[in-house]
């Protein structure tokens, strides 16, 4: 890249579920101009598709082919699978739970981590997930390991249910995170781990405002050095 070209920017946000890495990486994005890649979505939109193709999540050779044959398209706040919005369809908890039973496939991860990286390749991106400080962009310019506690992010998605409009009860709910947090962390490849130069942060107590604030002083003292960002705009 020459000299007086605009930096390419990766900020990676990892952490479990209900974080408010969704959130966060949201509004870093539109702030900063940057595109938000939310690559949760992509593992539930093969996941969906699975269910609808009634494939076996535990088929590692049909769930790659899949994960290879998905074409995902990503606006920000919206996902598209094979042409069809499933932006909604994707948030059941049937498909939260396929989400990460697939997520632990190694053939499902290439393919998602070689559509990941294609896209933070080409423009400067805010990218959230659970490796991606670890394995799709190593290299990122700033990496944050979003966490809080387990009772406020049970809090976080019961809100977001009602939300909806869906009742959920709160230790279902508990317990399918609980299920999901613990197959993400434990399992061989890509677990959801902190990378040792990501910054960890606390939001338990933070307001989302007071967050992006956070990772934007760490951002700007990281990466500009006098320089503009290169957004995608
Ligand atoms: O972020 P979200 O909760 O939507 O992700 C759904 C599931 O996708 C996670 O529980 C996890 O198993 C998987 N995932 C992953 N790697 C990522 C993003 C999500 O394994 N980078």
């Amino acid at each position: 890249m020459a000299e007086n070209q605009p930096k390419r920017v990766v900020v990676a946000i990892d952490g479990p579920a209900g974080a408010g890495k969704s959130t966060i990486a949201k509004a870093l994005a539109e702030r900063l101009g940057f595109t938000y890649i939310d690559t949760g979505a992509m593992y539930r939109a093969v996941a969906l598709w699975a269910v609808r193709q009634s494939v076996d999540f535990a088929d590692p050779h049909r769930m790659e082919q899949l994960a290879l044959a998905a074409a995902i398209e990503l606006a920000p706040g919206r996902i598209q699978l094979n042409g069809e919005d499933v932006t909604a369809a994707i948030r059941t908890p049937e498909v939260s739970s396929g989400a990460s039973k697939i997520a632990v496939i190694p053939g499902v991860r290439r393919a998602m981590v070689a559509k990941q990286r294609e896209i933070g390749q080409k423009v400067s991106v805010v990218m959230e997930g659970r490796d991606i400080g670890t394995v799709v962009f190593p290299d990122a310019d700033l990496k944050v390991f979003l966490d809080a506690s387990v009772e406020e992010r049970v809090r976080r998605r019961l809100l977001e249910s009602r939300a909806k409009g869906v009742e959920t009860s709160e230790s279902v709910l508990a317990a399918q995170m609980k299920e999901r947090d613990q197959r993400d962390s434990t399992r061989a490849d890509a677990p959801l781990a902190q990378a040792p130069d990501a910054v960890y942060l606390d939001s338990t107590h933070l307001s989302e405002d007071e967050v992006a604030e956070a990772i934007l002083k760490m951002l700007r003292a990281r990466v500009t050095n006098g320089k503009e960002y290169q957004s995608h705009e």
